[in-house]
């Protein structure tokens, strides 16, 4: 029988690029993915609820957690800290789920190093303008923070070719439903698959043998 392990997802995107919606929507319509909940320094904005977008520390509880070597990964964003909760990720992919951890991309490349076989996303918006119009749009950032956002949108842009994929967030449903594809396609990989190839193989050399 075929079997596929669970596969650690990273989906990062410029501030404003919708990865947020995004994910919530891929969750809401696919079975089986489990999201990650990091912990941040950074206030909760209107609406926003502990536990849920974030585990909101402040900035002694978020050092005690490193010193505890309670992230696998975490980094400084536009001067606040965010991290991704170890017990969660490693809990779930030992139970076989998809875990996707929705992090900006100093943390997705310490989790490459952590973990070579996960798959890197990059959410891009249609184009430059359409970025700042969201980000500007959405009404909870000032001025100041969303020019430090766009300044960092293009720190960010330098590093996109160190990710697997990029997906246009175009329009939503198109873009949940292309994600949700690269993922089932992604489990298709021969080095994810190694133990049923392995079988299929012996297999193969016990038939053989027995029809000569
Ligand atoms: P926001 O303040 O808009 O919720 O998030 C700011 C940035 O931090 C986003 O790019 C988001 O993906 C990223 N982020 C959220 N959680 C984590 C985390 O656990 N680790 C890292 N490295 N980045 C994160």
């Amino acid at each position: 029988m075929k079997h596929n392990e669970g596969i650690l997802i990273v989906v990062s995107g410029f501030s404003g690029a919708g990865k947020g919606t995004l994910m919530k929507k891929l969750v809401q319509e696919y079975a089986g993915y489990a999201l990650s909940v990091s912990a941040t320094t950074r206030a909760p904005r209107p609406g926003e609820t502990d536990g849920v977008e974030y585990f909101f520390l402040n900035k002694d509880a978020f050092e005690e957690k490193i010193a505890e070597g309670g992230f696998v990964e975490y980094a400084c964003y536009c001067g606040n800290y965010y991290g991704t909760p170890r017990d969660y990720v490693e809990k779930h992919l030992m139970e076989g789920r998809d875990v996707i951890l929705e992090i900006e991309i100093q943390g997705a490349l310490k989790i490459k190093e952590q973990y070579p076989t996960a798959l890197l996303l990059f959410v891009m918006p249609p184009d430059a303008q359409e970025l700042k119009r969201r980000l500007t749009g959405r009404g909870t950032e000032p001025p100041e923070v969303i020019k430090k956002r766009m300044e960092r949108a293009v720190e960010e842009a330098e590093g996109v070719e160190e990710y697997d994929y990029i997906v246009v967030n175009d329009d939503l449903e198109q873009c949940v439903k292309q994600l949700h594809e690269i993922i089932t396609a992604a489990h298709n990989t021969p080095f994810r698959n190694e133990t049923f190839i392995e079988t299929i193989r012996a297999e193969l050399n016990v038939l053989a043998k027995g029809e000569k």
